[in-house]
């Protein structure tokens, strides 16, 4: 693909010197996500509104280069990096709430904007939004919708695109459209909206979202069961499903993440246990008491060694910093882990579990799973050190392996995290070549020059 000189210059005159560069270092800066590979762009650039990005892609369709949207770079599958260079469209500029609208409980908000900040500011208003990735005090809005991004409270509450009922997004070839509705039903066309969520920036960029809200729930709980076998815990959350208990969350941590998120924060987890589940309710002061109360039963019955109830704001905020801070410490200790994102149906997670201890015997390798148990996924990690051949090879035939039990329970291979580069090669393990066949087509009729974000998901 062409980028040159004279086609910056262009783009400089569309969005301004200041919101543009062509400088090693600034192009480093967005040369990466969160896979530690890296790919340069050839230019970095701040669009301000609809109007720029769809300038931006009309050059790019005339001179044939690459276009790259990219909110926080937190993406774990290289959805955001450059692979073919050309524009890094960086929406950090797009970054309003643009209103909360109480009576009709919807947000209107730029694809730049931290999605822990729309969390603050529903909230001023008595008003709640519950996607809440992990990653919410840096990722933005705009790579969660490109993304489907998910998050412990999806037990309950679904995933981001639950929560999204329009979009205004500029096509590859530059045309601006709105997609969805802004009242609570319509039916009117295609469901573009759901074809763009969850797209990973190949069809369109996102420019506006137009977002459902909640009435904020007037008591949460949270509470830690502690376990000395992974099993006890898998089954547990199984037990919870079946009994028809519906928590907002159930996080799961296995020993090995105990220890690094305690090792990285200090936040008094139980090091000695094999597992511990992260266990929330919400709603009113007695349907929450209700639940938690048979909650517990269900844990001690299940053979939970402790069962302990937040009794403060900050205890609930201390246990939430210490899941969220699992995969920062796991990459602290070991920079080349493979992160994968399987989920299987949540009466399956004690054979996943089993699995995962099975594959770490036969490898020898340090494999540590955590993550969001309530919906079957688990984010299942693989240490090793890249250099030594023998580890990567063992690690790679443990994820095929995993992959195939994964769609054998029923699952499948990414829950939240998406494709992008780095599970393109797994698509046609659980894609059939008709349905990819179909999806390449798609991608044809939105973008015929393949300009936007080329070289993902096998389109
Ligand atoms: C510590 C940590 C914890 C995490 N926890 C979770 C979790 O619990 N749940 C979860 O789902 N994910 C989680 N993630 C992954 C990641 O944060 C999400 O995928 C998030 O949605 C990415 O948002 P971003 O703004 O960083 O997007 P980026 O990484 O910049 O981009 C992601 C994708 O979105 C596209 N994109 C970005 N903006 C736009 C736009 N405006 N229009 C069109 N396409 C666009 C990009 O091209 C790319 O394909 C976690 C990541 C980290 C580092």
């Amino acid at each position: 693909m062409a980028f040159s000189h004279s086609v910056f210059k262009k783009i400089e005159a569309i969005v301004g010197k200041a919101n543009c560069s062509e400088k090693r270092e600034d192009r480093f800066c967005y040369a990466y996500d969160t896979t530690s590979e890296a790919f340069y762009p050839d230019a970095v650039v701040f669009p301000k509104d609809a109007r720029d990005v769809s300038a931006v892609l009309q050059l790019a369709n005339k001179h044939g280069f690459a276009v790259t949207p990219r909110g926080a770079g937190s993406g774990m599958t290289g959805g955001s990096l450059p692979v073919k260079g050309g524009v890094a469209l960086a929406m950090a500029r797009l970054n309003r709430i643009i209103h909360i609208d109480r009576d009709n409980l919807i947000a209107v908000a730029e694809p730049g904007v931290i999605t822990g900040d729309l969390h603050r500011a529903a909230l001023k208003q008595g008003l709640f939004y519950p996607p809440d990735p992990a990653s919410s005090d840096f990722c933005t809005l705009g790579g969660n919708a490109a993304e489907c991004a998910g998050g412990p409270k999806a037990v309950k509450y679904g995933v981001t695109r639950d929560y999204v009922m329009g979009l205004e997004v500029v096509l590859p070839t530059g045309e601006i459209i709105q997609t969805g509705v802004e009242t609570a039903k319509g039916v009117v066309g295609y469901d573009l909206t759901r074809l763009m969520v969850g797209s990973e920036g190949t069809l369109g960029v996102i420019t506006r979202l137009t977002l459902r809200l909640l009435p904020k729930p007037e008591v949460v709980k949270t509470a830690t069961a502690v376990f000395d076998h992974m099993e006890t815990a898998a089954e547990t959350v199984s037990e919870i499903i079946r009994q028809g208990l519906v928590p907002r969350a159930i996080e799961y941590m296995d020993n090995a993440s105990i220890r690094c998120a305690e090792a990285y924060i200090h936040a008094g987890l139980p090091v000695d246990a094999e597992a511990i589940l992260i266990l929330e309710v919400d709603g009113s002061l007695g349907e929450t008491a209700h639940s938690m109360e048979r909650i517990e039963t269900v844990c001690r019955a299940s053979g939970a060694r402790e069962f302990t109830l937040a009794a403060t704001e900050s205890e609930t905020a201390g246990l939430w910093k210490a899941r969220k801070a699992v995969s920062p410490a796991l990459f602290a200790y070991g920079p080349d882990k493979i992160n994968e994102d399987i989920v299987v149906p949540r009466s399956k997670i004690p054979d996943i579990v089993k699995k995962i201890k099975e594959l770490s015997r036969e490898t020898g390798l340090t494999m540590v799973s955590f993550g969001h148990a309530g919906d079957g996924n688990i984010h299942f990690n693989i240490m090793l050190d890249k250099k030594n051949q023998d580890q990567l090879s063992k690690a790679h035939t443990a994820v095929d392996q995993l992959f195939d039990y994964t769609l054998s329970l029923g699952g499948t291979i990414s829950g939240e995290h998406g494709v992008g580069t780095s599970k393109a090669a797994y698509m046609t393990k659980e894609i059939s070549p008709e349905a990819i066949a179909l999806m390449r087509r798609i991608k044809f009729a939105f973008d015929p020059a393949g300009i936007l974000n080329p070289g993902k998901m096998q389109v």
